[in-house]
């Protein structure tokens, strides 16, 4: 297993790149830590392939370079990386029996026969295969497919890194969850570094204990499904993240509160300096909704009620603005209005889409989203 260093990496699918806009992937310039389980979250077309495919050597990058343990690999092709990549849809060999198809990167590097029966029949034990070892891949379902190429990936235990690029697309929900389970245990047993492209937060937050959040060719934020959930480092992870995502209101500070309109917002001594404009953000989550005027509440009118079973998304109207308030099961929310508290320990300030930094602030401490 290695550790992957991106070393001022770019990459342009256009000859002569102009603009930042003509990069699927921009400057991007990060280490990799070996052994760990790394989720790459973003929407569709963000550059989340692009980023795997230069990292496995399918894709040569038009600027930087990937070290893997410190060794520049970027002039190398596939097959020299060391690398396992599982792709969307299966690739495997239809004509052989499914034990030959997961034997096959291993005979291909000369296992010796012993090793690869041992090999072949633990993953396949992993990937509930067993049954089906001796039958053609062909005649099999599209599930069975993409688990031998999962197995495919996972049979080498002298890679470098294995990365899946959204492989469970194909495979049904009930299935799905048990082979995100079945893949989170192979990475604590194996400490494999591990690398799945996913558009899907709840896929990212269950499997990865590193996320990485991408969004238009650019890496914004690399932290623990909680960094994301409690200090969003920009103002589409706070949206991405989370369902419902982050509220977001305009407001300009003056001496310690954010301004909205007539509204004046506490945050803390520590913003006094602050000045202009920026957006305040603040979780569904951390917010508390009242059915009577309290000190620091503000009168909101009650929109609509979600009822989710386990809570309930309230939409409530401030002024001229729009937020969403998860409410815990069973709590009556008013009809009509009810009076709304931003505990300043949650409030986060964001100009230009990034996050003000205010110093170190104390937190409770919270269960991760999901
Ligand atoms: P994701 O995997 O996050 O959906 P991709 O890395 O596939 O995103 O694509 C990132 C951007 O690069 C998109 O705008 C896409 O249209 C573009 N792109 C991807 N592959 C190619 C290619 N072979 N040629 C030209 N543009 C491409
Ligand atoms: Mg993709």
């Amino acid at each position: 297993m290695a550790r992957i260093d991106l070393n001022n990496l770019a990459h342009s699918y256009l000859a002569k790149p102009k603009s930042d806009a003509d990069y699927a992937l921009r400057k991007t310039d990060h280490v990799w830590e070996d052994g760990r389980a790394y989720a790459l979250l973003g929407p569709s077309g963000c550059g989340k392939t692009t980023l795997l495919n230069i990292i496995s050597g399918l894709l040569q990058p038009s600027e930087g370079k990937v070290l893997f343990d410190g060794k520049d690999v970027s002039a190398l092709p596939p097959q020299e990386r060391n690398i396992a990549q599982v792709f969307q849809f299966p690739v495997i060999y239809d004509t052989m029996s499914v034990f030959d198809n997961l034997a096959f990167p291993l005979r291909n590097r000369k296992i010796p026969p012993a090793e690869v029966q041992t090999r072949v029949k633990e993953v396949a034990e992993m990937l509930e295969l067993v049954d089906v070892l001796d039958k053609r891949a062909a005649n099999l379902s599209a599930d069975a497919k993409q688990k031998i190429s999962l197995g495919r990936g996972l049979v080498r235990s002298d890679v470098a890194a294995i990365l899946f690029d959204e492989p469970l697309t194909v495979i049904d929900p009930h299935l799905k969850l048990m082979l995100r389970r079945k893949l989170k245990q192979i990475h604590a047993r194996f400490k494999l570094t591990m690398v799945y492209v996913t558009h899907d937060q709840l896929e990212a937050l269950t499997f990865a204990d590193q996320v990485v959040v991408m969004n238009e060719g650019r890496v914004l934020q690399i932290g623990t499904p909680q960094d994301l959930f409690e200090n969003p480092q920009h103002t589409f992870v706070g949206y991405f993240i989370g369902s419902p995502g982050m509220n977001f209101l305009p407001c300009t500070m003056q001496n310690g509160s954010a301004c909205l309109g007539e509204i004046r917002i506490p945050i803390g001594k520590e913003t006094e300096q602050l000045q202009g404009n920026f957006e305040l953000g603040i979780r569904p989550e951390f917010l508390v909704l009242h059915n009577n005027p309290l000190p620091e509440t503000y009168k909101v009118t009650v929109k609509e009620i979600e009822d989710l079973g386990n809570c309930q998304i309230v939409r409530v109207q401030l002024a001229e603005h729009t937020l969403k308030v998860k409410v815990p099961e069973g709590q009556e929310v008013p009809a009509e209005y009810g009076f709304l508290e931003f505990p300043p320990e949650w409030i986060r300030l964001y100009a230009d889409g990034n996050l003000i930094e205010r110093g170190v602030q104390k937190q409770p401490q919270l269960e991760p989203v999901q």
